[in-house]
């Protein structure tokens, strides 16, 4: 089964504790959103997760292996990081052929995400012009391309503007209803309102709050 299965995981780097023990499940059908302030945990969550940086104890799995043991990495597990390097004088389309030719993916899935992403009629202008809505938009494009089952976003709304905010909150929620399991970190809150299913509270490196969206404001 497509889950994001962590357990026990811990990782510092020097002194720091970035993450200190972390457990939890990411399901499909649902979005979780990973909320917490700066520095709590995320990306370093993420990056091993992504197999970007080792783990000094526990284990982060995609589908029960890591993500360096995955044979076709972008066909089970897409991702959204904050530096995606974009190259200025080059296409939409032509950032996204090159992603899918040095994957082994067919190019007929260029078009498709483009058109899932709502940037086919921008799809030939020069990506430097992008805004930043624009490019976290062609970055979820990329991480698109192999169709995969379990999607993971490191702050995609981050500095947009509310109506950029709505287009990925949609975007993410028709993600989850395909049947994806999705992870999305955000340091605010309420930026994740009405597209996630669950929620993931971290501050410094431990879980503080794990639970269901619907039972959270059934309480309140
Ligand atoms: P978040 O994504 O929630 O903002 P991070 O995972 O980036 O949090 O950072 C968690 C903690 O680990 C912070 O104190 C951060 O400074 C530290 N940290 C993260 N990556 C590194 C690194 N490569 N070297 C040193 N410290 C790091
Ligand atoms: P450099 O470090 O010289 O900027 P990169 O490591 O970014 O080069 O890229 C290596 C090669 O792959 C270059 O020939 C570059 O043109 C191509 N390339 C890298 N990323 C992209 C992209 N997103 N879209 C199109 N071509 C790319």
């Amino acid at each position: 089964e497509a889950t994001i299965e962590i357990n026990g995981l811990r990782k510092s780097y020097g002194g720091t504790v970035a993450v200190d023990g972390l457990s939890f499940t990411v399901r499909p059908g649902q979005v979780t959103g990973f909320v917490g302030p700066n520095g709590a945990g995320k990306s370093t969550t993420i990056r091993l997760l992504l197999g970007l940086d080792r783990p000094d104890e526990g284990t982060a799995l995609v589908g029960g292996k890591r993500y360096q043991d995955l044979r076709t990495p972008l066909c089970q597990v897409g991702a959204l990081l904050d530096a995606s390097a974009l190259h200025p004088g080059r296409s939409a389309r032509d950032h996204l052929l090159w992603q899918a030719h040095s994957n082994g993916l067919p190019g007929r899935r260029v078009d498709e995400v483009l058109e899932l992403v709502g940037l086919a009629t921008v799809a030939k202008r020069a990506a430097g012009g992008f805004s930043l809505g624009m490019r976290q938009r062609l970055g979820i494009a990329g991480a698109l391309l192999g169709d995969p089952p379990v999607l993971i976003f490191d702050e995609p709304v981050n500095g947009l503007d509310p109506e950029g905010v709505i287009w990925i909150r949609n975007l993410l929620r028709r993600l989850g209803e395909q049947g994806r399991a999705v992870l999305v970190s955000s340091h605010l809150m309420g930026e994740l309102e009405g597209s996630a299913d669950h929620l993931l509270v971290i501050g410094r490196g431990r879980l503080i709050a794990d639970t269901s969206v619907r039972e959270l404001l059934a309480k309140a």
